[in-house]
């Protein structure tokens, strides 16, 4: 088949794989979406208790909006706040429904290459097109030939561990049965009474340890004896909860502020400068060890909410070009390293950012961001926009950034989003490069911290 007829995969039917699928009709090509789950949004479907701090306004692309115009679907009033559950089931479902074949469900990806030529090969690579590996639900192993990749396949099943050094604390596997990695949902009658009347070490300085703290601190007013230690890596300072009231995204920057009400009301005890090393057990409890030998007293439970990380396994024989400390495109990275950018304040950007010298492979979306946190779906919106301009080879507008992103309002600690490690900014500033800064007109308050 010539090259042009082949399908562009698309790595994942979440938010920003459903809207690359969905700039990419828009723009006349053909999409082939594979998603390991068996719905829409899988992932997302994973926290459907968790309410997004960004407004239905926020979160729908305008080309997929397009593509459900015919349907007869109407976007939920603009001004209020999806769950995960709504996102998924109101928007994502729908939009996967419209795609109809285009979307291939309980189909993992497993590997992803240049038809017949390993890493190494240089003779006559370009020309070839990419082959993917899948497995079905069923066992069966497939082999798809694709004119381009889009990786869009999140960070979710990635989580990052409890240890400061970035590997497993020592016990940490062990302890699995006491520990979860994700926001407990607190509605559920069996995950509820894991956690009342309990105490709980809350690992983490990001939005989904603000959102356990504040959802552990609900419970104890109701369940006496329910209280939370807040593990935190770094101390605490003005940026630790975010940008509260400064924040252009309103409820993100309540998310902040719920949690440093849970610890004023004496619902949390906050530890500082604590990286653990290992998980001991005592009796029934767990206690948690740092680095320094200092230890927590005895937990019922643990929920690590440390970040997520890329699963760059199946993208090996691919040469991409990643930056050695967050796992991003390289040319993305330094705008959204979180040891520089110590506001978590994110910049657009587009195909030319998230290029390899693999042409044609693509990581959008949430695994763009590698272990940097604070991205929001409009960036991934914008990032497929711009992907999908480039495949139909209209390089100026897939130069053109469309987008102006909200600011933290926070300076001097990211405090924002799940934190590898509390992002460990010390000082640095929010400005985006100077040459970003012209191309997207961001507000003069980028500019300085
Ligand atoms: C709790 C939480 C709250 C958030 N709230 C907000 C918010 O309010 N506003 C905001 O802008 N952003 C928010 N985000 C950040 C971000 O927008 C979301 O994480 C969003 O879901 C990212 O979309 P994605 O498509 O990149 O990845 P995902 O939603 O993770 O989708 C990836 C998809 O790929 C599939 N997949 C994975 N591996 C494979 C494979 N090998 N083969 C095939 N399929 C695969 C998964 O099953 C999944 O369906 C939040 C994130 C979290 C975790």
């Amino acid at each position: 088949m010539p090259a042009a007829e082949l399908p562009i995969v698309v790595i994942g039917a979440g938010p920003i794989g459903l809207a690359a699928a969905a700039h990419l009709i828009d723009r006349g090509l053909e999409p082939l979406v594979l998603e390991a789950g068996p719905a829409a949004g899988s992932a997302v479907r994973e926290w459907s208790h968790v309410r997004l701090f960004s407004t239905w306004g926020e979160v729908v692309d305008p080309a997929a909006e397009k593509l459900l115009a015919p349907t007869g679907w109407v976007r939920p009033d603009a001004a209020t706040y999806p769950t995960g559950g709504d996102w998924a089931e109101l928007y994502l479902q729908p939009l996967a429904d419209a795609l109809g074949d285009k979307v291939r469900y309980t189909t993992t990806v497993t590997g992803v290459a240049k038809a017949g030529r390993d890493r190494v090969v240089d003779s006559g690579r370009d020309e070839q097109p990419f082959t993917v590996h899948v497995r079905t639900a069923d066992g069966r192993e497939e082999r798809i030939t694709a004119r381009a990749v889009i990786d869009a396949s999140g960070t979710w099943t990635t989580p990052n561990p409890l240890g400061g050094d970035g590997l497993p604390a020592l016990g940490e596997k062990s302890a699995a049965d006491r520990i979860s990695y994700r926001v407990p949902d607190l509605r559920d009658p069996a995950v509820r009474a894991r956690y009342a009347g309990r105490r709980t070490a809350v690992v983490g300085s990001g939005a989904s340890a603000f959102t356990a703290l504040a959802a552990l601190a609900d419970l104890a007013t109701q369940e006496p004896g329910t209280h939370a230690v807040w593990i935190l890596r770094r101390g605490i300072g003005a940026g630790t909860f975010g940008g509260g009231e400064a924040d252009q995204l309103p409820a993100r920057g309540a998310l902040g502020l719920a949690a440093k009400a849970a610890v004023e009301a004496g619902h949390a005890t906050a530890i500082t400068g604590f990286r653990t090393a290992a998980v001991q057990r005592d009796g029934d409890r767990l206690v948690l060890v740092a680095d320094d030998d200092r230890a927590t007293e005895p937990v019922d439970e643990v929920i690590v909410a440390t970040g997520f990380r890329p699963d760059l396994s199946f993208l090996t024989e691919l040469r991409l070009g990643l930056d050695e400390r967050l796992q991003a495109p390289l040319a993305l990275a330094p705008l959204i390293d979180p040891n520089v950018h110590s506001c978590g304040t994110v910049y657009p950007h587009g195909e030319g950012e998230l290029s390899h010298p693999e042409q044609g492979v693509y990581l959008a979306g949430m695994k763009s961001y590698g272990r940097a946190p604070t991205f929001l779906a409009m960036t991934g919106y914008e990032q497929t926009r711009s992907i999908a301009a480039a495949l139909a080879g209209d390089r100026e507008a897939a130069e053109r950034v469309e987008l102006v992103l909200p600011e933290t309002g926070v300076c001097g600690g990211s405090g924002l989003f799940d934190q590898p490690d509390a992002a460990q900014a010390s000082g640095g500033c929010c400005a985006a490069p100077a040459t970003l800064q012209i191309g997207i007109g961001a507000p003069a308050s980028s500019g300085g911290c």
